[in-house]
């Protein structure tokens, strides 16, 4: 009995987490990797720079009036509402849909408002528009959640194109999904937050002019300029620093533009601000990559708060960052039949909580996704590589802990969470069944095991779907 609980507890923890950051993927796998610069210039064409700063311009198209990247995908949306998209920079466009008001980009997933707050989704760039409301005023989506909020300050979310609208509260002003939280602002500036759909509100603030939040982090702003930030829904207010104007979080990273035009940075709630640049005007950051809008319309760019300015071009009204990763073709693994099983002495019996949607086990939630297997295992125990690969990814990335991404080539990946300790680095080439890392629970984790995750053209699978020997 007592272990079942144990075994219990890792499951609830792990898979709520793990959906939090999974969908962050493409941007986590590819640090070490490719970054991707998309910038709208004062004459509204759109050109993209992948692989490193000082690579080439792309010119994409022209008469863009709103755009987003993600992973390899690009969509932008014409003046007249027209919404086409390309997977890949040398893709051919395909025309998706007229008439979008407003569109984002989630996973594989398309979801746009069109004229009259219609509300349509679709997966894959061919994938069939579904309608999914009609009349809403905006609209929100992390993983497979979707959440819309009528003019009148009504809130709904459904799990799933084919969930069922729940209503979740009235009076918001602004909302936003953050892996399974939901946070919202009302129209006098109360912020609160809760855990899933079916969890209670919390009130977190009062009075404040916006927000913002990733993964366990809430930061806000009170209309004096005023930043403070918290982790967790139930964590402590910190003050972080006033006058500013504008901010953005990326992973332990934050940014913010100050009423003066300075940019600075810093790590961690309780990092010391740096101050990187004056004169901007908009800014952008990934994991790596900071980019600036200065005096002029100069786009400049940097790799780390530690690196060197770079003048990337000039006439330029709008800079989007994604991380995209280089593919590397391996001849030998164009089919792989079957994975090595990650740890050694184990098997699907020491599965404590498979892949997918499942009831929340303490909330009773439904759509709570996990995207990942976990493996429980005691502390130490070998984590191996699933099949032979490069590491692109071996560092601590937030409530994974320290996490290790493999990449087999033709777009698959294998992910490795938790791990007490790194025997690999990026860069390594590693063979099939060599041992990686081992079994930890780092990152937030209530137990020893392995959270492991097969990452097919950008998605997550279900390891389970593989053979394994
Ligand atoms: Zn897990």
């Amino acid at each position: 009995m007592i272990k079942m609980s144990n075994k219990l507890m890792i499951c609830i923890t792990i898979s709520v987490i793990a959906c939090l950051f999974c969908m962050n993927l493409s941007t986590l796998a590819a640090t070490s990797t490719s970054p991707r610069i998309a910038v709208q210039l004062n004459d509204d064409t759109l050109v993209t720079k992948d692989n490193s700063l000082t690579s080439v311009w792309t010119t994409q198209i022209g008469g863009v009036e709103d755009y987003q990247i993600e992973g390899n995908r690009i969509v932008t949306k014409s003046k007249d509402g027209k919404l086409v998209g390309k997977d890949g920079a040398s893709s051919p466009w395909t025309t998706l849909i007229g008439g979008v008001e407003s569109f984002k980009l989630e996973g594989n997933r398309i979801i746009a408002k069109c004229s009259g707050g219609k509300l349509i989704a679709k997966d894959g760039l061919n994938g069939t528009w579904i309608t999914l409301i009609g009349g809403i005023d905006s609209f929100d989506a992390e993983g497979d959640r979707i959440a819309a909020k009528y003019s009148d300050g009504k809130l709904i979310a459904k799990d799933g194109i084919n969930g069922t609208w729940v209503t979740l509260t009235g009076g918001i002003d602004t909302f936003k999904l953050s892996g399974n939280k939901i946070v919202a602002k009302d129209k006098n500036g109360k912020l609160m937050a809760k855990d899933g759909m079916y969890g209670a509100w919390i009130t977190l603030a009062g009075g404040i002019d916006t927000f913002d939040m990733q993964g366990d982090r809430i930061i806000a702003k009170y209309p004096n300029g005023k930043l403070v930030g918290k982790d967790g829904i139930n964590g402590t207010w910190v003050t972080l620093i006033g006058g500013i104007d504008t901010f953005q979080l990326e992973g332990d990273r934050i940014a913010a533009k100050c009423l003066d035009g300075k940019l600075i940075a810093k790590d961690g709630l309780y990092g010391t601000w740096i101050t990187l640049i004056g004169g901007v005007k908009s800014f952008a950051l990934n994991k790596n990559i900071i980019a600036a809008i200065i005096t002029d319309d100069i786009l400049v760019a940097k790799d780390g708060i530690q690196g060197t300015w770079l003048t990337l071009t000039g006439n330029v009204k709008n800079v989007k960052l994604t991380s995209i990763t280089a593919e590397i073709p391996d001849p030998q693994n164009e089919n792989i039949t079957a994975f090595k099983w990650p740890v050694p002495g184990t098997d699907t019996s020491d599965i404590t909580s498979g892949f997918g949607i499942r009831v929340h086990p303490v909330t009773k939630a439904a759509g709570s996704m996990h995207y990942g297997i976990d493996i429980a295992a005691p502390e130490g125990s070998d984590i191996v590589a699933a099949e032979s690969g490069k590491v692109v990814f071996a560092e601590s990335s937030g409530s994974y802990g320290n996490r290790v991404i493999i990449d087999h080539g033709n777009n698959i990946k294998t992910t490795y969470n938790h791990c007490s300790q790194f025997l690999v680095q990026v860069g390594y080439q590693v063979s099939k069944g060599q041992v990686i890392a081992k079994v930890g629970s780092t990152g937030r984790s209530t137990g020893n095991h392995l959270h492991f995750e097969v990452v097919k053209n950008g998605s997550c699978v279900n390891p389970l779907d593989y053979k394994y020997n």
